[in-house]
């Protein structure tokens, strides 16, 4: 039997039309002009670029890049660059999209944005990696700028990627403009704090927000999925102030003891670098660590499904999907990946009532500290890190308690509560401009 091929291939479904499905719970509470409805609905800018770069080799390699404005009403665009294989237009834009909230949630005086080089970094060496940084740089530097769009670190970009992307636009401009890019080495006008800001506004809206299930830290249990930068600084903080952390996890596997793991004990192990053992999996039978703490090994997907109070899904997007959702036996859980809940996971962790805190608000720490970055590169003024710990907190704070009274007041779910917090400030800031009732005579 001959079989016939489809003509056109099946179209995937857009990450930005799953990402913007989000919103449509949250307009239902928002009084939003048809003006700002139709000024979201797409993004500002986009732009794509091919960068050229002379290997170690002597070989050329074109590499393709992108920039996306979403929308810049509430201030200029600000958000991460990502160096991954897997990125594309679709997936940038909605990324910006997911920034333009999230900095509108924080009160913050920036629009959203994003970046993105679609490559294997690991196959790099480094001196190719700055040629490449640099590269995007020369092919973006008239989309970019202090008052324009900013950068910032995300999955595969670190401090000495944005310092290199930093002194490369300072060069064409001829001028050094630290403030065109955050999450820079502090010797490059970095901030205090940055590193674990994502982490320490993450702690700042838990706390907040647990007690008001009367979840203290000694009646508290946690499982923590992704023990990486932001994984393991929470799970430090939450062990500090005396909550149990009973399970965290790596790429590898994960340990679980219901008694709580001593977590300074287990990131002294990962950071071991005469040993270099650095999954999870080895700290259960090698070395001191199983003397501390009696613990079994779990894999993610049962991490994900134990009986906790709390669950932090803190590694990668789409991991709490329809297929486990039901599973999850966790009565709170916080977001602090981007995107660890798929759409069609959140009705059915709804219908169990298991209350979720979303990504947009708990992971929020890093954006805002990167704006606290911005503001001392501008007025040459450098605070310290107790000063850069106690603006974060009052923030986080202040945005978790108006996030939590939405939701209390519309009976909503608090990922609805943010967008409808986030939403009624973009929707004020774009009708500020003038909407088609101050030009049609009614
Ligand atoms: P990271 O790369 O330092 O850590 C990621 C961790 O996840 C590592 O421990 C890795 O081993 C683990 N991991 C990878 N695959 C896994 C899997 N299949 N199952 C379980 N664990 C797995 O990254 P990070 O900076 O800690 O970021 C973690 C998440 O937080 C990401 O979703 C990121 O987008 C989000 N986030 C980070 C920041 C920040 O400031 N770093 C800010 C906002 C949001």
């Amino acid at each position: 039997m001959t079989q016939t091929l489809p003509l056109t291939a099946p179209t995937p479904p857009s990450l930005l039309a799953d990402a913007s499905s989000r919103l449509e719970a949250a307009l239902q509470h928002v009084n939003l002009s048809e003006d700002a409805l139709g000024r979201l609905k797409s993004p500002k800018a986009s732009l794509m670029v091919a960068i050229p770069v002379r290997m170690d080799d002597g070989s050329l390699r074109v590499f393709q890049g992108y920039r996306v404005r979403y929308d810049d009403t509430r201030g200029p665009g600000k958000g991460g660059v990502r160096y991954h294989p897997s990125v594309t237009l679709d997936e940038v834009q909605s990324l910006a999209f997911w920034m333009t909230f999230k900095a509108a949630l924080l009160n913050l005086p920036f629009g959203g944005a994003k970046g993105g080089i679609t490559l294997n970094p690991k196959e790099l060496s480094r001196a190719e990696l700055e040629r490449l940084s640099r590269g995007y740089i020369d092919a973006i530097a008239d989309f970019i700028g202090p008052d324009v769009d900013i950068l910032a670190p995300d999955m595969y970009t670190n401090a000495m990627i944005m310092g290199w992307m930093m002194d490369q636009y300072s060069i064409i401009k001829r001028q050094v403009s630290p403030a065109v890019v955050t999450g820079k080495p502090l010797a490059m006008g970095g901030s205090a704090g940055r590193s674990t800001a994502t982490a320490q506004g993450a702690f700042n809206v838990m706390t907040t927000l647990l007690p008001k299930f009367d979840q203290q830290p000694s009646n508290t249990t946690i499982a923590i999925q992704g023990f990486g930068k932001v994984g393991a600084a929470l799970a430090a903080l939450l062990y500090e102030a005396g909550y149990k952390v009973v399970a965290v996890s790596d790429s590898q596997g994960g340990i679980y003891n219901p008694q709580g793991l001593d977590i300074p004990a287990i990131r002294a192990y990962k950071s071991d670098r005469v040993t270099r053992r650095n999954s999870l999996q080895s700290v259960y039978c090698e070395g001191s660590v199983c003397q501390l703490a009696h613990h079994e090994v779990v894999s993610n997907t049962e991490l994900l499904t134990l009986d906790v109070d709390v669950l932090v899904p803190a590694a990668l997007e789409n991991q709490i999907t329809a297929a486990n959702a039901a599973d999850i036996r966790a009565r709170y859980i916080f977001e602090v990946a981007n995107g660890p809940t798929t759409s069609t996971a959140d009705p059915i962790l709804a219908a169990q009532d298991i209350w979720l805190c979303p990504d947009i608000l708990v992971n929020a720490g890093g954006v805002t500290v990167s704006y606290f970055e911005w503001v001392q590169n501008r007025s040459g003024l450098y605070w310290t890190l107790p000063e850069i710990h106690q603006r974060l907190q009052t923030k986080m704070v202040a945005e978790a308690e108006a996030t939590w009274a939405i939701a209390q007041e519309r009976q909503t779910s608090m990922r609805t509560a943010a967008y409808i917090h986030a939403l009624n400030r973009l929707g004020e800031a774009l009708d500020a401009k003038g909407t088609q009732d101050y030009y049609v005579e009614r």
